[in-house]
């Protein structure tokens, strides 16, 4: 079974830099802990992620507009939010050989120097735990005084706040309503690792749904069950994911109540997303400490208020990266092993590949002429006309494409294809005329294979 495998976790970071999912980040001058670049494959399932949620979470609803507001805002923000006084982790430093660990996951953590051994386990001595702020600091213009002192944000929520009385002020949109966003995030994460899974630039999608105090818990139950469905519907194993409320002592002061969407992942069950009630804690506080009135007026009841908000907040690259992590399989096949990424079509960074079945009689300029059309209907494709068919194949399905197309001597006489599509690795002849309808069908259709 794949995440059994204790060689998955590596054998996913081989493939992303084989293939071009991600490459670690200047690399040529030996790298910068922990920091990754995206690929030609990796932009494309980033993208497809971020499409997918944006979809779900904006385009197909009536109820939710979008945002995109800049990640520097004034430093008064991360103030009034918290984040200044509060967003630490506790830090303890090993007196011997310097390196710097979270207090609180100790556990987890090996010493630099023998990696056998956890931090005070191996001889060096630890100081007590110190909070250590997760935020980039930088400084706006040319002086590098205490006044131009800037912060990069640690979350993209707050920027929404921000902004909710433009968005009620320019659309049309009145609680119960969201504002989503999908952007950079930056915290100066003190253990990152386990690849993409943490580091201190990475992309979050949050979306803060806004409601009437008094349908806080109705909407709080409505945006768990949605929030998981779409892992489902991205075809994640379901025996993988769960749900895990916080306990009271989690939960920040303001918040009625949180629910982790967690993974289990080859190095342990971690979060993918989080959904908050952060009640009118945030929308209050930006209030008082601007002097802007932020609270919501009802023309009906004629009340004035400050709404109650529930937040969906996950991370696109742990999504991306459990996309592949979920998705990954090796079979044997005809006495070779297949590997394969069982993405869901709409994320797959290739949809289709076409190949000529041989190099010769007019096949390549048919697959091309092919393939043309299928870009121009928007599918991403990939035309490959070098090696044997089968190992064509291979090579598509261990980037996860889930549909084949390939053009052989007959297609040139009755203009049929044969499509081989990537879970099954059946093969069915479908008309040139008829392929795009075909292979909408057929993404529209996908589900997760039975055997996976
Ligand atoms: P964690 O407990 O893993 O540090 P968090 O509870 O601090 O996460 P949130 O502040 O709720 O995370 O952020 C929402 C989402 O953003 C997380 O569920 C995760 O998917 C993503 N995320 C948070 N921190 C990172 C990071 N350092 N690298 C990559 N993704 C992250």
């Amino acid at each position: 079974m794949p995440t059994t495998d204790p060689q998955l976790m590596d054998k996913i970071v081989s493939l992303c830099k084989r293939r071009g999912f991600v490459f670690q980040a200047s690399e040529i001058y030996g790298g910068i802990g922990n920091t990754y670049d995206y690929g030609p494959l990796g932009v494309e399932l980033l993208r497809n992620v971020k499409n997918s949620w944006w979809q779900r979470t904006v385009t197909l609803r009536s109820d939710v507009v979008g945002l995109d507001s800049a990640i520097i805002q004034n430093p008064k923000t991360w103030e009034t939010s918290g984040h200044v006084q509060g967003f630490t982790d506790p830090m303890v430093d090993c007196k011997k050989c310097k390196s710097r660990f979270r207090a609180d996951k100790l556990e987890d953590a090996r010493c630099p120097e023998r990696p056998s051994k956890k931090p005070g386990e191996c001889g060096g001595e630890l100081t007590e735990p110190r909070a250590f702020n997760l935020m980039f600091k930088t400084n706006i213009g040319a002086a590098e005084s205490t006044s131009s002192v800037a912060y990069l944000r640690p979350e993209t929520a707050q920027g929404i706040f921000l902004n909710f009385l433009n968005v009620l002020q320019s659309s049309r949109v009145k609680p119960p309503f969201g504002i989503a966003q999908i952007g950079k995030s930056f915290r100066n994460e003190i253990t990152p690792g386990n690849f993409v899974f943490r580091t201190r630039e990475f992309e979050q999608c949050e979306m803060e749904f806004f409601v009437p105090p008094a349908q806080n818990e109705q909407w709080y139950e409505y945006w768990r069950k949605e929030r998981l469905q779409w892992y489902l519907d991205l075809g994640f194993d379901p025996s993988k994911l769960r749900m895990r409320e916080h306990d009271k002592s989690e939960l920040a002061h303001y918040s009625t109540g949180t629910t982790d969407i967690e993974y289990e992942y080859p190095f342990g069950w971690g979060e993918l997303e989080g959904i908050a009630c952060r009640t009118d804690f945030d929308l209050k506080r930006h209030a008082e400490a601007s002097g802007v009135d932020l609270r919501y007026f009802d023309p009906e009841t004629k009340e004035r208020y400050f709404p109650y908000v529930i937040e969906p907040a996950g991370g696109i690259n742990r999504i991306a990266l459990t996309s592949m992590i979920d998705g990954y399989a090796e079979e044997q096949v005809e006495g070779e092993t297949r590997a394969v990424l069982r993405f869901h079509p709409e994320i797959a960074p290739i949809t289709v590949g076409v190949f000529p079945l041989v190099k010769k009689e007019g096949m390549p300029e048919k697959a091309l002429e092919i393939e043309k059309e299928l870009r121009r209907a928007r599918l991403s494709t990939y035309y490959d006309q070098s090696a044997a068919i089968g190992r064509r194949y291979r090579r598509q399905d261990e980037i996860g494409t889930p549909f084949c197309v390939t053009i052989d001597g007959d297609t040139l006489k009755d203009d049929v294809v044969t499509v081989r599509h990537r879970d099954s690795m059946q093969q069915e002849r479908v008309k040139v005329a008829e392929l795009r309808a075909y292979l909408a069908g057929a993404i529209a259709s996908w589900k997760r294979p039975a055997t996976a």
